[in-house]
């Protein structure tokens, strides 16, 4: 990274597809009448992983309408489309090439939120010998620094004491010093089951205008046999579009968001989820502007105490906590495999063909929709995957490319570390390994299930069973010792050896068919 001394010289601004915020660093630091702005659609960022032809179209279709609004706002934009015929297929091709086409010397970019992204830019800057100006991402809470501060000396990072330092930051939900309520965090009155009876508000849904149909035309031509249903295509792809859906949100669904965050319905795919991540993701939204808009809804009497606390921590708790996290353990952090797992991922998570309910459910949806929530994501998918001891790279690569709101950033920590327990313990204090009780408990998938979820082995039984009790047993060497699992242990130890030898047959059987 080099810092840019020819202030009068013009520059080229680098604008990613997931940096759609007028307020990007790059752009508040640039000059309309004297800078070009870049943005170029490449393969090499629509190809290194497999992802689902809504992410891709979402991404493109956005891009297209921030150029086209950059533009009426007075920036010169140099926008190239993924089949161009001169499209160089990734970004530092593109820099190349519009430095040479517009004799420009200096780059400047808001540092990319990937390191795969951040570290090709700085090494192509290197040899390129290009004066490049990397800025930091200000569209955080938290800036890189603070959450190394927090960090520094502590022997265990945990979001719940990293999220109050974010009350206490910007102030949300506080009384002076003290939290609204009383209490930080009100997670113990959301866990309640959801019935089909309940009135379900789904996310607004937006026809393709003239430009996302020719996204669409050019999704389906040129990555066709990705995973994923493309049409009906119904995200909203600009600024204005995403904040109609946060107020949608805001009136329809938050006042029943933390009641039913956990719970999960077979034909209910959003049940009271805001359905923002991929907005929030790409830049079409701010994680400020959200909150307060939320907070609001609080103080004006039109959503309870535990929804909007509970909101507001997936995004300034949460969110940051698991950016920084990131940020901490990169590069390395995508390779770590505490239990040495190396089973290959099934093909159903491809096909959702599986007499699991659950899992057709959670992965049918992904399908249909780039989406599933976040208990979908932890207690189905994710939990089958570590149960099942398939390889937590290959899980990674799956989520980052089937979910639209999917940046590795994000993804990595919540797929390696909070659904995997593949950090050994860095985001969270212990593994999300759960039998079919859970599920059955929270959902209403057992009831439309070939397998039985009381059954624990043996024909029949749920699969969820045998493979959570096979799992401890295989891994007690790394977490007999973890205090949060001492009643499983305990409950284990006990078990008669004979059915302990049932649960691990029956735990053979289901992965030799994997
Ligand atoms: C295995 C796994 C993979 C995940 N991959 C991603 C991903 O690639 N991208 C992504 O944005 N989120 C990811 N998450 C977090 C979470 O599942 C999604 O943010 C959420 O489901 C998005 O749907 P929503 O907008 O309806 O969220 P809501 O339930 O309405 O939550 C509100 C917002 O809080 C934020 N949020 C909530 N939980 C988290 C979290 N754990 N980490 C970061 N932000 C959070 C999101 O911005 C979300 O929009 C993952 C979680 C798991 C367990
Ligand atoms: S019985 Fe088991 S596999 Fe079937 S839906 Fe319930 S938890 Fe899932």
């Amino acid at each position: 990274m080099t810092q840019s001394n020819e202030r009068c010289s013009s520059r080229l601004i680098l604008v990613l597809g997931d940096q759609l915020s007028q307020n990007l660093s790059a752009l508040s630091q640039a000059e309309k009448a004297r800078d070009t702005v870049l943005m170029a659609e490449v393969a090499d960022e629509a190809g290194y992983v497999p992802h689902h032809k809504k992410k891709i179209a979402f991404v493109f279709s956005a891009m297209r309408h921030f150029a086209d609004e950059l533009g009426a706002a007075g920036w010169q934009v140099r926008y190239v489309r993924l089949d161009h015929p001169d499209n160089t297929g990734s970004i530092t091709g593109e820099i190349a090439r519009a430095i040479a086409d517009l004799s420009i010397t200096n780059v400047q970019v808001t540092e990319p939120g990937e390191y795969r992204l951040q570290t090709a830019l700085l090494e192509w800057a290197d040899q390129s010998q290009t004066d490049l100006h990397m800025l930091e991402d200000d569209r955080f809470v938290a800036t890189h620094q603070e959450f190394r501060n927090w960090a520094d000396g502590r022997k265990q990072l945990r979001m719940e004491y990293f999220y109050r330092e974010m009350r206490r930051k910007t102030g949300l939900l506080m009384n002076g010093d003290q939290p609204e309520g009383g209490r930080w965090n009100f997670d113990a009155e959301n866990r309640k089951p959801a019935t089909a009876d309940l009135f379900m508000p789904r996310p607004p849904r937006s026809d393709p205008d003239d430009i996302t149909t020719e996204v669409l035309s050019l999704v389906e031509t040129q990555f066709g046999d990705n995973f994923g249903q493309l049409r009906p295509f119904w995200f909203e792809v600009t600024r204005a579009g995403a904040l109609e859906a946060l107020d949608h949100f805001v009136e329809h669904a938050l006042p029943l968001f933390g009641d039913h965050q956990d719970a999960m319905l077979q034909a209910e795919p959003f049940l009271y989820h805001s359905v923002l991540s991929h907005y929030l993701n790409a830049g079409l939204l701010g994680p400020m502007e959200i909150c307060r808009q939320v907070e609001r809804a609080y103080y004006e009497g039109r959503a309870p105490l535990n929804a909007v606390e509970g909101f507001i921590r997936q995004i300034i708790g949460w969110r940051e906590y698991v950016r920084g996290l990131y940020w901490l353990n990169m590069p390395g952090y995508t390779e770590r495999n505490h239990f040495g797992a190396t089973r290959q991922l099934p093909d159903f998570y491809w096909t959702a063909k599986t007499e699991m309910a659950c899992m057709a459910a959670a992965i049918g949806q992904t399908r249909d929709h780039a989406y599933a929530h976040h208990i979908q994501r932890l207690m189905v998918t994710g939990n089958f995957a570590m149960l099942a001891g398939v390889d937590p790279h290959e899980v990674h690569e799956w989520y980052l490319a089937v979910y639209a709101d999917a940046y590795e950033w994000v993804e990595a920590p919540n797929v390696i570390g909070m659904s995997q327990f593949a950090d050994g313990g860095l985001l969270g204090s212990k593994p999300y390994a759960a039998s079919g009780n859970y599920i059955n408990k929270m959902s209403d998938h057992c009831s439309h299930c070939r397998y039985d979820v009381k059954r624990k082995f043996g024909a029949n039984a749920c699969p969820f069973n045998p493979l959570y009790w096979d799992f401890l047993a295989r891994n007690a060497d790394k977490l007999r010792g973890n205090p949060r699992l001492g009643h499983a242990y305990r409950t284990w130890d006990r078990m008669d050896p004979e059915k302990q030898a049932q649960y691990r047959d029956s735990a053979r059987e289901i992965l030799d068919s994997l």
